[in-house]
């Protein structure tokens, strides 16, 4: 399946039959495998790990750490383009694929969405609302950064971190100490509280030649800091959407990013600082709040990755039906196998599991997707097909 490369240019479009690499092996290199390989495309996918959800669908897995670049080189020369599935992949295994062929979006954009500090900075410096932030190394400057902010105030961990994980709430500043403690004296950031309103998201793409398409705005509703659904459209203002969707799309244009980026905001009931919408986070990739555009997009957002990676023409971002997402956490396998039956006795939802063999609780397995007339009507819909895989009569 080797493809020779080394004479043509890195910005020609790859056509299907060509064979495109993902680092990471998680859900979403799953179903961007899944999106491309329907294509045409080969995928190659490389983690530290074997049997992974992007390598049962992907043509080749391999399984070695990304520090090895002996090994993260041989992967690239055997792939055209390489992108990825989550941000935490060390800034040398980049530079290294770099070097033999495309990474799709760049080291630049991983290296500022992969380090909140970076990312929150660079937000502030192109001018996006972003929540009040401080920069904390010693307890000293918690206590600046909490007499600066007030309480209540979220300490977060500077990089790697996700659904709420090296996070910590401070309520009282006589909690500096132990929140400092917890988080193991990493660099971090001290963010003020947000009390919104809702949280939403915006997915957006931008390929190769420029051309920007966006999914308008997603709602999230989250549960211990974990996204439990999502629904789309947003019950959100005209205004809202447009404002948020306005920032999405130059967020694309300043990181100019090829591939897809999901922008969460905040939206706030007062407009606190000024605005209502505050930026939360970037992920420089399909993201958790867009699965329902598999079932009720023209484009999944995996399709959408797969066009810009390879250099092809954005596909069209409309929805077809108002769609409600539920995840499937660990948590629902507590008392043995769902019912899978259940679930799919609801002729309008969608079922998504992972292959992931070990279900933990707060593990993400699957989720379900339901299409509807409204949205609250695809969220009652598939929240009550959840509950169907456990009920026990
Ligand atoms: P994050 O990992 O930063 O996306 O945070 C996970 C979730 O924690 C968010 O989706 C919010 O529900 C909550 N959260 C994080 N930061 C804040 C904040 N500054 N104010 C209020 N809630 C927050």
């Amino acid at each position: 399946m080797n493809h020779a490369r080394s004479s043509r240019p890195n910005n020609r479009t790859l056509l299907p039959g060509a064979t495109i690499g993902v680092l990471g092996s998680g859900q979403l290199g799953r179903m961007f495998a899944m999106a491309a390989r329907r294509m045409g495309y080969l995928v190659h996918t490389y983690s530290p790990e074997t049997d992974t959800p992007t390598g049962q669908v992907a043509d080749v897995e391999v399984t070695a750490p990304y520090e090895d670049l002996d090994a993260v080189r041989d992967f690239a020369r055997r792939v055209e383009v390489v992108t990825f599935e989550f941000e935490n992949v060390p800034a040398a295994t980049v530079e290294a694929i770099a070097g033999i062929v495309p990474v799709r979006p760049d080291g630049a954009t991983l290296y500022t969405t992969q380090h909140r500090l970076r990312e929150k900075t660079f937000l502030a410096r192109a001018g996006i609302p972003v929540t009040p932030f401080r920069h904390v190394r010693t307890l000293a400057e918690l206590d600046d950064a909490l007499d600066a902010l007030g309480c209540p105030a979220v300490l977060k961990t500077a990089g790697f971190g996700y659904d709420g994980k090296g996070q910590r709430l401070i309520k009282q500043r006589a909690e500096s100490a132990e929140a400092f403690n917890s988080l193991g004296g990493q660099e971090a950031v001290l963010e003020a509280f947000v009390d919104f309103e809702r949280e939403v998201s915006v997915v957006c793409a931008r390929s190769a030649n420029g051309e920007v398409a966006h999914y308008g705005v997603i709602e999230n509703l989250h549960e211990r800091h974990i996204l439990d659904c999502s629904i789309a459209p947003a019950r959100v203002s005209a205004e809202e959407a447009r404002e948020a969707t306005q920032i999405a799309g130059r967020l694309l244009e300043q990181l100019s990013l090829v591939g897809v980026l999901c922008v969460e905001f905040f939206l706030t009931r007062d407009g606190f600082g000024g605005g209502k919408l505050f930026v939360n986070e970037l992920a420089p990739r399909p993201h958790n709040s867009g699965h329902y555009t598999i079932d009720a997009c023209v484009t999944s957002q995996f399709e959408q990755q797969v066009r810009a990676v390879c250099g092809l023409p954005l596909g069209a971002t409309e929805q077809l039906r108002p769609a409600a997402m539920a995840n499937l956490l660990g948590d629902i396998w507590q008392r043995g196998e769902p019912d899978w039956r259940a679930a799919c006795a609801a002729p309008h939802v969608k079922l998504h599991l992972y292959g992931k063999h070990e279900a933990r609780a707060g593990r993400k397995m699957g989720h379900l997707t339901a299409l509807a007339p409204t949205t609250d009507e695809a969220l009652r819909v598939v929240r009550a097909a959840r509950e169907s895989l456990t009920r026990r009569t």
